[in-house]
């Protein structure tokens, strides 16, 4: 079965789901005839980066001719679409004949004529990785690009890049994708699909893939194959291991009240039902920087709706001071991301259980005031490395 992300991967600037600035700079530099000779695309993983710049190369291929946006359907389009074109050459940097292909490619291929097309495009990926020597090789073409050649590199990490690139380069950053983007997205594949769905269980998933579309849509198939088509909410808890928003208002109120014997009961829970308890934390953090959003922009409507699930239990919480509470549960929570820097993927649940207790515990009795928790405003829910 083809992926759902193949599936419904973007073939046209039109289909591209957010990263709306990218799109419409690209879309004038097409219709203007003013492509660069070079590119980088930054930004989290999941948020495009590859997929756009297909759709670049196949408006430098397209056979609707220059200076039109691509209809992605004719025989350019396709083979680009396929990754088979001969005039576009994918690389991968991070793999280990990536870094020789890229050196061999640019130093041997670039000043030839393109085989079909107009234009040649070379895309690559995790450009960060390459060696020293393959960056000189890139940047020799980069100083005098043969009028053909356009360069498109992708990146999760652009400060690895050399300055010297840099400055040869047109940059777009890609952020993560919204919520409310991601959402639409996996209920009009849903629908398409036939796929029935719990509302809770698609939020869940979106909110698991922190503005990465590719990570969605991998959740949604394996949960659409797991239920037989059906997304049902407990096997989205299950297989995410994610607690639920009520879960988590439990927990907030049994900081806020000091409840020791009920927040051990709840990691219980959490950890009987198999939870990934770095996410879980990760989660935590979202929710109090929730709840502190809330107490200090209760009167902001449009703020409230895009974070806050649920008002009245939020309300519930700054109501019950749970805020008194939030700094050692931040402290545990940074504690636990950087011990483990892989996301979501937490191999050691019982260390972590220790800590989640401990800083419960210090959370039980402490005097912290308001004014500290401000350095949670610093955290950045839909940043990569959160
Ligand atoms: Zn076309």
């Amino acid at each position: 079965m083809e992926s759902l992300y193949r599936k419904y991967r973007p073939q046209t600037f039109g289909d591209v789901v957010g990263q709306s600035h990218v799109v419409s700079t690209l879309e004038h530099a097409v219709l203007e005839g003013r492509v660069s000779h070079a590119y980088l695309f930054c930004g989290p993983r999941g948020t495009g980066k590859t997929t756009m710049a297909r759709i670049l190369a196949k408006s430098l291929l397209c056979d609707m001719g220059k200076d039109h946006l691509p209809d992605g359907t004719c025989e350019q389009c396709l083979a680009v679409a396929e990754g088979n074109h001969p005039d576009v050459y994918e690389l991968d940097a991070a793999s280990r004949t990536g870094v020789d292909s890229v050196r061999e490619e640019i130093i041997n291929s670039v000043g030839y004529a393109p085989v079909r097309g107009r234009s040649k495009i070379y895309i690559i990926d995790e450009v960060h990785m390459l060696t020293t020597q393959a960056f000189n090789a890139l940047l020799k073409t980069l100083e005098e690009p043969p009028e053909h050649v356009v360069f498109v590199m992708c990146t999760t990490d652009p400060q690895m890049i050399p300055e010297t690139i840099l400055s040869r380069v047109q940059r777009f950053d890609f952020k993560s994708i919204g919520q409310e983007d991601i959402r639409n997205h996996l209920s009009y594949i849903c629908e398409k699909e036939g796929f029935e769905y719990n509302d809770e269980a698609l939020d869940l998933v979106v909110r698991h893939a922190r503005g990465g579309m590719r990570d969605a849509l991998s959740s949604l198939e394996q949960l659409s194959v797991f239920g037989n088509g059906a997304i049902t909410l407990e096997d989205t808890l299950d297989m995410l291991g994610v607690s639920s928003s009520t879960q988590m208002h439990e927990i907030a109120m049994g900081i806020a009240e000091r409840n020791g014997a009920r927040l051990f009961e709840l990691i219980d829970e959490l950890i009987n039902n198999g939870a990934d308890l770095l996410h879980f934390t990760r989660q935590l953090c979202v929710h109090m920087r929730n709840v502190y959003v809330y107490l200090v922009a209760q009167d902001n409507k449009a703020l409230l709706d895009t974070i806050v699930e649920d008002k009245q239990e939020i309300a519930e919480e700054v109501a019950a001071q749970v805020m008194e509470y939030s700094k050692e549960l931040m402290d545990v929570a940074n504690a636990a991301r950087q011990r483990d820097n892989v996301p979501v993927v937490s191999e050691d649940n019982e260390e972590n259980e220790t800590e989640i207790n401990t800083a419960i515990y210090e959370a039980e009795s402490p005097q912290v005031s308001l004014a500290d928790d401000v350095t949670i405003l610093d955290i950045d829910p839909d940043s990569e490395d959160f």
